[in-house]
């Protein structure tokens, strides 16, 4: 089995930044790469920031924060990545851009190394076929954010080795992470539940049965759920939400999946969430207020 000691994570969005943050605290060193460099810094700056909210809240020492943050380095240069022992991908959810950086990772990678994808939805099978090393490749899929959420869904391709599964379950336990197996099927275990009921919330504001708020308050109080659909939609990235909802509609060719034209609509007009300062919700004040 590969001994795991360093990191490498692809994509320094919310999901890539919260895993370097994981792992850095699990103490593996991490390298950190994103197409875009200016990702790179806003990420580890997310990072520190996060880190920092962490210490004042008593979660983690002031010590364990400073040897975490020392842990993280900037690659920006994707063949910096093959050196590491474990690659996690956690680009943005279109298959072609995971496919293609998979692709130019390739060359670059060490014999051993275990590839990972973070994908939400698209299918492990797929992503480790282009590879050349598909039974050293798995789904390794974060909750957002990373460092709060314990569970890490695991989800083996069809040529998935038995090595690679024990190594990845054990990585994700050595960071404090309860593991839940799924099959490769479209958007895997969690995401088949959560996302249908997110997009269903968009039709029910679609059709007028409810505003923003009133769909909000009715599933945090009536299903006692912590967020909103729609809240967390804009946490999660409408983007992302749609991507999963295409692959769901796709993958099973069952009309019930049909992104809502409404969802559609937001992602065309780049107000995909938190992320981007405006989606259900407008973050752009001082609290969020509904945009319908
Ligand atoms: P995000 O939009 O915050 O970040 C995506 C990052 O990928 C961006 O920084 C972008 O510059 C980078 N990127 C795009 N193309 C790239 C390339 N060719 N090479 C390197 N970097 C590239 O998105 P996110 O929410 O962090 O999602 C990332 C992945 O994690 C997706 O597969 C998503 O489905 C999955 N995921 C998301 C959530 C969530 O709640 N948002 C939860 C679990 C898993």
């Amino acid at each position: 089995m590969v001994d795991i000691k360093t990191v490498g994570v692809i994509g320094a969005g919310q999901m890539g930044s919260g895993i370097a943050h994981v792992c850095a605290l699990g103490g593996y060193d991490v390298l950190l790469h994103d197409v875009s460099p200016d990702r790179i810094d806003q990420g580890i700056a997310q990072i520190e920031k996060n880190m920092v909210r962490q210490v004042s809240r008593g979660i983690i020492s002031d010590e364990a924060m400073r040897a975490a943050v020392g842990r993280i380095k900037a690659a920006p240069e994707l063949q910096t990545i093959g050196t590491t022992d474990l690659a996690i991908e956690a680009a943005t959810e279109n298959e072609e851009t995971k496919k293609a950086i998979f692709k130019a990772l390739g060359p670059h990678l060490k014999a051993n190394t275990l590839l990972a994808s973070n994908t939400s939805s698209i299918s492990i099978t797929r992503l480790a076929s282009g590879t050349d090393r598909p039974g050293k490749f798995i789904g390794l899929h974060f909750m957002n954010p990373a460092p709060v959420m314990k569970l890490v869904e695991i989800i083996r391709g069809i040529a998935t080795d038995a090595d690679t599964y024990e190594t990845a379950v054990n990585f994700a336990q050595s960071l404090g992470k309860t593991t839940s197996n799924a099959e490769d099927f479209p958007a895997f275990i969690v995401n088949r539940v959560l996302v249908p009921m997110i997009n269903e919330a968009i039709y029910t504001l679609y059709e007028g049965v409810g505003t923003v708020d009133a769909i909000d308050t009715a599933l945090r109080l009536g299903a006692n759920h912590p967020m909103g659909p729609l809240e967390l939609g804009d946490f999660i990235g409408l983007d992302t939400v749609l991507s999963i909802m295409n692959v769901l509609y796709e993958g099973l060719a069952d009309s019930k999946y049909r992104p809502c034209p409404l969802l559609v609509k937001y992602v065309e007009a780049g107000w995909l969430g938190r992320k981007t300062g405006r989606g259900f919700y407008d973050y752009r004040g001082d609290k969020p207020v509904p945009t319908r």
